[in-house]
């Protein structure tokens, strides 16, 4: 089994739940999807690396990581590697995260990750690609939020009826510079509607 990656490498989670934890992360190269903001656009569509699932494990022991993030593009297009490495880090003591676009229903030998947690990270301003959101049993909803994208978040949100301990706001940004201008905006509507807020530690940081 062969996974098609843009990178791979380990650093911290910078967003979301399990922000902070080191980290061993794969790249998907792909995605179903080509947002204008996307702070991967640079690699979609490319394979910089074809790497084993033997190789991948080996490299997860080796390094002696806790986490494994699944990350893309889109990682739900690639159901095969999914559950390649699903049934491969059954058993291993770490714990994995899919961070996903939501887009994408996985096929039916996958909906038994109950042990793995997903991000979901719908792209409101494609919400017309959205008949279904996925909704696996271990979840939470990122959205990056700015004053240009408020209403139509809070739209995505009520159609959905998303719940709000399940939300995680952070700043819109592919940079530091909107970082800040957006920290407050997303502060004050976080505790308003009662979600969470994530930061992002790579922008914060100049993590990888
Ligand atoms: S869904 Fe995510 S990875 Fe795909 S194009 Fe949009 S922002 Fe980029």
């Amino acid at each position: 089994m062969q996974f098609p990656l843009s990178e791979y490498f380990s650093s911290f989670q910078g967003e979301g739940k399990f922000t902070g934890i080191y980290s061993f992360f794969l790249r998907f190269s792909d995605c179903n999807f080509r947002c204008g903001f996307c702070d991967t656009s640079d690699r979609l569509g490319k394979v910089n690396h074809m790497m084993s699932l033997e190789d991948i494990i080996k490299l997860l022991k080796d390094n002696g990581h806790r986490h494994l993030v699944i990350t893309g593009g889109e990682p739900f297009l690639f159901p095969d590697q999914l559950h390649a490495l699903q049934i491969a880090t059954d058993g291993l003591s770490i714990s994995v995260e899919v961070e996903t676009n939501g887009s994408l229903d996985l096929k039916d030998p996958l909906r038994g990750m109950s042990n793995w947690h997903f991000n979901i990270s719908p792209k409101v301003w494609n919400s017309d690609a959205y008949e279904d959101l996925y909704s696996p049993r271990k979840r939470i909803y990122k959205f990056p939020l700015s004053p240009d994208n408020y209403d139509a978040t809070v739209a995505f949100i009520d159609r959905f009826e998303i719940s709000s301990e399940e939300i995680y706001v952070m700043p819109l940004s592919a940079t530091r510079k909107e970082y800040d201008k957006h920290a407050k905006f997303v502060c004050d509507k976080a505790i308003q509607h009662r979600w969470n807020f994530s930061s992002r530690l790579q922008l914060l940081h100049n993590f990888k």
